[in-house]
């Protein structure tokens, strides 16, 4: 998971929001289900902004077939223990007046959002506020919304560096390249319920050792036998193309950089290892 930045909300997708929250507003007042449709129109914006990639797992997905996903969850949120498997206390008030919201909406893989996997989870931080439900008189009044006065102990890579919060690592250090294998490791609370809720080593483990092993171990090998001024033109070439925002598994690339490539080294020649992902507007 790598910070994404999606742009300014599609046009259309602010005539949908400002139609479709009313409307749902008004079916959810008469006891009906609201009709989730027509955030469909973010589908393209989010594919590019995304570079081609789940917002979850960083595998290259296809522009269709994969869902859109809602980070708060639309239908009703499960508030309950992922380790347990519980998913009661379900919140059914919340979120449906996000469904439309640019804000709340990821591409993500079929596999990271299904129901044994991101589902509708949505766990607060012990103590957090909630989002208020917004009245109707409110909603014909305004439809945007602001999420932040919520800790949700899912890392949204919207607005969290999810680096920040899970690191991948190699599963035994002093194993050879060739069985080396690769997990998610939490950096706090957040990363440890983001990495059980999302299912991320089970889903990816596999595929991002293939990817370190074949695509990023040769390179990091190749910087490595070199010195001076022939080693910082390798590195530069090898993290432009390996941390290309087009490249699947950058959370892990950067895990394996940052372990193989070791940090004297680093410091010796001046070689630069910048976090993948977009930064956090204002702080670069
Ligand atoms: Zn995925």
């Amino acid at each position: 998971v790598i910070r994404i930045q999606r742009g300014a909300e599609p046009a259309a997708l602010a005539a949908a929001r400002k139609r479709r929250t009313c409307a749902a507003a008004r079916a959810r007042a008469t006891g009906k289900k609201p009709s989730f449709s027509g955030y469909e129109v973010a589908r393209a914006q989010l594919y590019a902004a995304q570079r081609r990639k789940c917002a979850y797992c960083e595998r290259l997905i296809g522009a269709e077939g994969n869902p859109i996903e809602h980070f708060r969850p639309k239908a009703e949120a499960w508030r309950g223990d992922p380790w347990s498997g519980k998913k009661t206390p379900i919140d059914r008030e919340r979120y449906w007046w996000l469904a439309w919201s640019y804000s709340n909406l990821l591409l993500a893989c079929s596999s990271c959002n299904c129901v044994s996997r991101k589902g509708n989870w949505f766990p607060l931080a012990s103590g957090s506020r909630q989002l208020q439900v917004p009245s109707a008189d409110a909603l014909a009044f305004d439809t945007t919304f602001d999420a932040s006065v919520e800790t949700p102990m899912l890392v949204d890579p919207g607005v969290d560096d999810p680096l920040d919060h899970i690191a991948w690592v190699p599963l035994d250090p002093n194993e050879s390249i060739e069985r080396m294998e690769w997990r998610p490791v939490h950096k706090t609370e957040r990363g440890r319920v983001t990495i059980k809720i999302l299912g991320l080593e089970l889903a990816i483990a596999d595929q991002v050792g293939d990817h370190i092993r074949h695509n990023v171990h040769p390179r990091i090998v190749a910087v490595l036998a070199m010195e001076g001024a022939q080693a910082q033109a390798a590195w530069a070439l090898t993290v432009r193309d390996l941390l290309a925002d087009t490249m699947p598994f950058l959370a892990a690339t950067y895990g394996a950089l940052d372990h193989f490539v070791p940090v004297a080294f680093r410091e010796r020649l001046g070689l630069v290892l910048a976090r993948p992902g977009a930064p956090t507007p204002g702080v670069e």
